[in-house]
């Protein structure tokens, strides 16, 4: 159930061949397949499949024992080649080959928006629309109303202006396509003014340079990395400019002796140049979320608010929705962004608007978000909640780990992820797994780690400083039991 090596790897036949190895006759492939235990196997892979797999199981079963016979290896009595034991290798076989290879996960990393165990995860309103829109026609670009062709853009539009006070909105497959469709509508051939503090790579080779020459805008770099003075910008701006554009520095934080110009000073300047400001957000907040007792991160709203003309933000970062990225700003830009043919290329699906409807919805009610949202759920979860797991989870891991192993339940610090927020930690509580000091196996923490991500719901946790850390806080309540039920798999 645990430790499963590729289906036609030869570590596979060779354990089977040991199995098998006390005959050297194999039972035929349609006596296989007609026995009476093979009906399930076959209801669930079908004939074809189940067919295919006996004949590979048989014929590698038949070269490793050749094998071994002409190496003079005597052939094991206790090996079984008898129809029930042939069908056992059989359904493990089929078992594996039709597991997807995307699977769920335990993130017990500590950071709760995680890019590569895919960042949000969304509240069960938004689960359930993405499961009716798979079942069912949507109007998803047809008016209701009206009975003629509608937009999809349409369906968020009014919702989006609502909570960020701009007045047009569209949406794309990801905050990457929107800043790349912003800037190649607006910008192609001309010049746009960024910081070079604000030159910023997100990871997954992101880069504001390699974005702007791929969107054939032409990357006018002002001031130095740590100071950009207004003046910079000013001097800049000519004929030549399309756009003024301020990046979020999502993953990393200027220090010391910096300067940077903040938006309510920039924005007099692109107004009196008539040359529009775009900012890139990145994750984009669409509350302030001092409110719940976290660091305050800008909202879209201030953004506008601060005479951006354009701002451009992920749907699956802070936001806490499925992947996507929203422009929202002036209707005349906005306008101009939809009629590119990129847009088309780069448009989301049903399943996206089906899940980001109902999570903008959520936000109409601000004071009950920390329980709806699943992603501000988890940030606002006490450090008491994962005290008190830490404390039930302990003794049953520390049992199936054995002496070679020290479990302890410590406080630690999670971090929000995805570049929102990126020096800001939140108190946390979790496991801490550290090899024990008698018997120190070399290497015995990256065995753990192997050994956890080979359970049957993987569990991802972090290594650093001689230890396994497993940070509890995107354990909720539901997925507790799950956790606990398979340590027992731990134990070997
Ligand atoms: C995350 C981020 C992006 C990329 O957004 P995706 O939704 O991952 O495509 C772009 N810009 C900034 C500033 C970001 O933080």
């Amino acid at each position: 159930m645990s430790a499963k090596p590729e289906t036609t790897s030869p570590a596979r036949a060779e354990a089977h061949a040991s199995m098998a190895a006390g005959a050297i006759h194999l039972p035929a492939v349609h006596l296989i397949l007609s026995d009476a235990a093979c009906a399930p196997l076959i209801a669930e892979y079908g004939r074809v499949q189940t067919l295919e797999a006996a004949r590979v199981l048989l014929a590698e079963l038949r070269s490793v024992m050749l094998a071994r016979r002409r190496d003079g290896v005597p052939v094991a009595a206790t090996g079984d080649t008898g129809i029930p034991a042939l069908l056992a290798m059989l359904s493990e076989r089929l078992r594996d080959a039709n597991r997807s290879p995307l699977r769920p996960v335990f993130n017990l990393t500590g950071t709760v928006l995680h890019t590569n165990l895919g960042r949000a995860l969304l509240p069960d309103s938004a689960v359930q629309a993405v499961a009716e829109a798979l079942r069912w026609p949507m109007n998803l670009e047809w008016d209701i109303d009206t009975g003629k062709r509608g937009d999809r853009d349409n369906l968020i539009e009014d919702l989006l202006l609502e909570l960020t006070g701009a007045e047009a909105a569209t949406i794309v497959n990801n905050n990457a396509a929107a800043v790349l469709l912003m800037l190649n509508t607006l910008a192609q051939g001309k010049e746009v003014i960024v910081s070079r503090g604000e030159l910023v790579e997100i990871g997954g080779a992101f880069r504001i340079p390699d974005i702007m020459t791929r969107a054939g805008a032409v990357l006018r770099e002002v001031g130095s990395t740590n100071r950009t003075h207004l003046k910079d910008y000013a001097e800049a701006a000519g004929p030549q400019t399309a756009l003024m554009m301020k990046v979020h520095c999502s993953n990393y934080a200027i220090t010391g002796f910096t300067k940077s110009v903040e938006l309510p000073e920039l924005a007099p300047l692109s107004k009196q140049h008539h040359i529009p400001l775009t900012v890139d957000l990145g994750s984009g907040t669409l509350v302030d979320l001092e409110q719940y007792g976290l660091p305050h991160e800008t909202t879209v709203r201030e953004t506008i608010e601060g005479g951006a003309d354009l701002v451009t933000f992920s749907g699956d970062k802070l936001l806490g929705g499925p992947q996507c990225g929203i422009i929202v700003g002036r209707a005349d830009l906005i306008a101009q962004i939809k009629k590119n043919p990129l847009k088309r290329a780069l448009r989301v699906g049903k399943l996206t608007l089906a899940a980001l409807e109902p999570v903008l919805a959520l936000y109409r009610a601000p004071d009950l978000l920390p329980e709806r949202l699943t992603t501000l759920k988890l940030l606002t979860r006490p450090a008491a909640a994962m005290r008190e797991l830490a404390q039930a989870l302990l003794p049953p891991l520390q049992a199936a780990l054995g002496a070679g192993y020290e479990v302890g339940a410590e406080p630690m610090m999670s971090q929000i992820g995805s570049g929102a927020l990126p020096v800001d930690q939140l108190p946390s509580h979790g496991l801490v797994i550290r090899a024990a000091a008698t018997g120190r196996v070399s290497n015995a923490l990256g065995l753990l780690e192997q050994r956890l991500r080979a359970l049957p719901l993987p569990v991802i946790g972090r290594v650093a400083q001689d230890a396994l850390w497993l940070d509890l806080r995107c354990l909720d309540d539901h997925q507790r039991q799950r956790f606990a039920d398979q340590l027992a798999l731990l134990a070997v």
